[in-house]
């Protein structure tokens, strides 16, 4: 099968390009708009292979959009493509608006004419994935409860906002035009190629440079983390064994408050990176609590029970065992964190593109 995935420059989009590639003998079409979040660095394995293609374009772009899809007539859609930091949606929700809710109507307005125009078993096994998030669900705060795929929408940031439309949106292309879609949303992701400016990475990079580790209000927030391949594994069989139509929820049944996170972390930089940065004493010690998100959800938790019993899916690492493999990834990846500081990353590439 030749599958295009949008945003798989990105941290989740690169491990499902790696797994793909590694674990079957499917061709797979890359279509990226390189922003700060896209990093060909961590692609690396895959640039010579033969079943691997990159496209440089912006999902909003419609004319690109119809060209990709006409050029390589995929069989399956992996769309990962967005804008994912609350932070940054908070600060500047444009980008959230025209990249997650103008981009995804663009792509599902590009498949449905390419859609349209299929015949046969290409028809029949044409599938449009949308890869989506927990936190369209709202704040679990107070409860027990676990998200299901029924749970009712109730997004808090901007992000969730715009992710939640664009659910909605694929969901009206499947009522409406039959388009053969499946929805997947998932819990906070964390492993190698995270872009530092997200929790786990963060806190391992500032403390091996002794600098802060700022844990928003008294770090309580609760949230569920999964592995960044063991995503990637459901996200494949989501796509290729899921139900049209089915929304399949993808968790790693790990509730951790974000202070004990932090505290894990600094335990592991312990045992190994123990020669400290001057002036510390204990990675701990670094840990600073700043002023709380506005709007900040307190707690995400997924019921992962559907994609469990329907598709054959568990995840495979622990908390402690994913997360120790992080801790070891920037350690002995400090070359691919050194070009995301100072910028050559995008400096290279965007040179290489022009
Ligand atoms: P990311 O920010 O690391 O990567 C996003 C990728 O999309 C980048 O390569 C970027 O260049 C590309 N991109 C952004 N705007 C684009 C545009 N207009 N056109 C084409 N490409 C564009 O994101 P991620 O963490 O890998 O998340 C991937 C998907 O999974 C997103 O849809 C996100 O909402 C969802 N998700 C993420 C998490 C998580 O914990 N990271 C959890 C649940 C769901």
């Amino acid at each position: 099968m030749n599958i295009l995935v949008t945003g798989g420059a990105g941290f989740i989009g690169s491990a499902v390009v790696r797994h793909i590639l590694r674990n079957t003998t499917h061709t797979v079409v890359n279509v990226d708009a390189l922003t700060y979040a896209g990093n060909l660095d961590s692609l690396a394995e895959t640039v010579h292979s033969e079943r691997y293609c990159f496209e440089h374009h912006n999902i909003c772009d419609r004319a690109a959009m119809d060209t990709v899809l006409n050029v390589h007539q995929p069989d399956l859609i992996m769309h990962l493509a967005a804008e994912s930091h609350v932070d940054r949606s908070i600060d500047g929700p444009a980008e959230f608006i025209g990249t997650n809710i103008v981009g995804t109507y663009t792509l599902l307005e590009a498949t449905r004419q390419y859609y349209n125009n299929l015949n046969g078993d290409k028809k029949a096994g044409f599938r449009f994935h949308h890869i989506s998030t927990d936190e369209v669900y709202g704040d679990l705060e107070g409860t027990t409860d676990l998200f299901t795929e029924t749970t009712p929408y109730a997004p808090s940031s901007p992000y969730s906002a715009s992710k939640a439309s664009s659910d909605h949106l694929i969901r009206a292309w499947h009522r409406t035009y039959g388009l053969p879609v499946v929805i997947s949303n998932c819990s906070n992701n964390y492993g190698p190629y995270h872009f530092p400016e997200k929790l786990i990475p963060l806190m391992i990079l500032n403390a091996l440079e002794g600098k802060p580790l700022p844990v928003y209000g008294q770090g309580e927030q609760v949230r569920d983390w999964l592995y960044v391949e063991d995503h990637a594994r459901a996200l494949y069989k989501v796509v290729t064994e899921g139900h049209v139509g089915e929304t399949y929820n993808i968790g790693g049944h790990n509730e951790k408050r974000n202070i004990d996170v932090v505290h894990t972390l600094c335990d592991l930089l312990e045992q190994l990176a123990p020669a400290k940065p001057k002036g510390v004493n204990h990675y701990r010690d670094l840990i600073t609590h700043v002023t709380d998100r506005p709007g900040h959800d307190q707690r995400y938790a997924i019921d992962a029970s559907k994609i469990q019993q329907q598709l054959g899916w568990v995840p495979q690492e622990t908390f402690e065992t994913g997360l120790c493999k992080t801790v070891q990834w920037y350690l002995n990846n400090t070359d691919w964190c050194q070009r995301i500081a100072n910028g050559s990353y995008q400096r290279e590439r965007l040179g290489a593109s022009a």
